[in-house]
């Protein structure tokens, strides 16, 4: 990239919330395990006089996912329709939070691979719906209503993010705490999570942001940095060619590695923005977002301060046992019974995982069959002398395939010492 441009980058991303039913009525929303078509009413295929009504669970979960990503809730807020016609919503609107949006102002603080760090504001969160999944055979395109008005909220960043490399890092940031908060399955393979990049190039030292780009069909983070790069470069060849950039929606091709124009970006002013006039205002009170702030669990930057300053842990140490929540309550839980942050740390880092690594069956913490209690127990005894802790390895492999009883491994084995 020539050194006399900077790139501008902000990021759309959708995140569906894991709850039972849709997000205006009851409609079971886990879509993908049903026949297609079968999980559809009136409501949420829009017939003449249905009537949406927002599902408590849906506020709920956007509520956690806004405080874990440091926004302010808005006390008010409402509800617009933005009008198109496709045949994935047959209401031929979506209905979203255009004009007031429930959550504002959030910041995200990302360490990159390389090491640096940086802030990225959160413009806004919306809660929205889903839209029906288009199929495109060779022939015609299917449609599987299943997937319409499942709830989803869209995170939309300020354009703070500088290159690629950011990028990479703020989604593992949102996707993190996200996933922390127990609201999504955040998974850009299963669907979960879909981000949408406007990129836009300008001379170093200039005010006002050149035109941008918007770029979707992006299935993974690697294919985001990828299409960050070929934009930027795209740009700045267009601008040095003479040329301009064009604002319109350009979709990655993954095959080829190359964005192509999809279609001129629409301005806000087509989709016809206005007021849903089927739901009420949402109005939230103090005591309500006082009470949702409460159950927010302590997200992984904070737990991984914790376990560097209060047991002193090593930076990659807290890094691996924060990633998964499973994983660092397990810890936690563990050195509540051993007191030695240290010892409890390594038996999971070195040896737990490990096993797990290489396990055919028991990949998760919640598949792990034996009692976290023997663990400890595994430890209180190398921290007692009676055990050595070249022996205690093979115990936690046998309590590992046996789920056994620690002392009597250790006893059956001769290792007491
Ligand atoms: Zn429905
Ligand atoms: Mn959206």
């Amino acid at each position: 990239m020539s050194m006399e441009y900077e790139t501008v980058i902000g990021l759309e991303v959708h995140c569906q919330l894991k709850t039972n039913t849709k997000v205006w009525c009851s409609c079971d929303a886990d879509y993908d395990n049903k026949h297609p078509n079968t999980s559809a009413c009136p409501v949420c295929t829009g017939q003449p006089g249905a009537l949406p009504k927002l599902n408590e669970k849906v506020l709920d979960y956007a509520i956690k996912a806004a405080l874990a990503l440091g926004c302010e809730i808005n006390e008010e807020s409402q509800f617009d329709r933005k009008n198109y016609f496709y045949p994935d919503s047959p209401k031929n609107y979506q209905i979203t939070q255009y004009f007031k949006p429930y959550a504002e102002n959030g910041t995200l603080k990302i360490t990159t691979n390389s090491g640096k760090e940086a802030v990225v504001g959160i413009e806004r969160i919306q809660i929205e719906e889903d839209t029906a999944k288009s199929i495109h055979t060779t022939s015609e395109t299917l449609l599987n209503y299943n997937r319409a008005s499942v709830p989803l909220i869209e995170i939309i960043s300020k354009p703070e993010i500088k290159n690629a490399e950011e990028a990479y890092a703020y989604l593992n940031t949102l996707k993190d705490r996200l996933k922390y908060t127990k609201v999504s399955d955040v998974s850009m393979e299963l669907g979960s999570l879909r981000c949408d990049a406007n990129v836009s190039v300008r001379k170093k030292g200039e005010k006002e942001l050149g035109t941008r780009t918007e770029t979707k069909n992006l299935n993974s983070f690697k294919a985001v940095m990828r299409a960050i790069e070929y934009e930027t470069n795209r740009q700045i060849e267009v601008i040095e060619n003479g040329g301009r950039v064009v604002q319109e929606t350009r979709l990655w091709d993954e095959e080829n590695a190359v964005t192509k124009p999809m279609r001129s970006k629409e301005e806000a002013m087509d989709y016809r923005y206005f007021p849903e006039p089927d739901l009420l205002p949402l109005e939230l009170s103090d005591e309500f977002i006082a009470e949702a702030r409460t159950k927010i669990p302590e997200l992984p930057i904070e737990k991984r301060i914790r376990y560097l300053n209060e047991y002193k842990l090593s930076e990659d140490d807290a890094r691996i046992l924060t990633t998964d929540r499973e994983l660092s309550e397990y810890f936690d839980e563990l050195n509540s019974l051993t007191w030695d942050p240290k010892k409890s740390c390594s038996y999971i880092t070195t040896i737990l995982l490990a096993l797990m690594n290489e396990s055919e069956n028991t990949k998760k913490i919640s598949d792990l069959k034996f009692e976290l209690k023997q663990l400890a127990r595994v430890i209180e005894l190398v921290n007692s002398d009676e055990l050595s802790s070249t022996n205690s390895k093979q115990v936690v492999e046998e309590l590992f395939m046996n789920w056994w009883d620690a002392d009597i491994i250790v006893d059956e084995n001769n290792l007491r010492q």
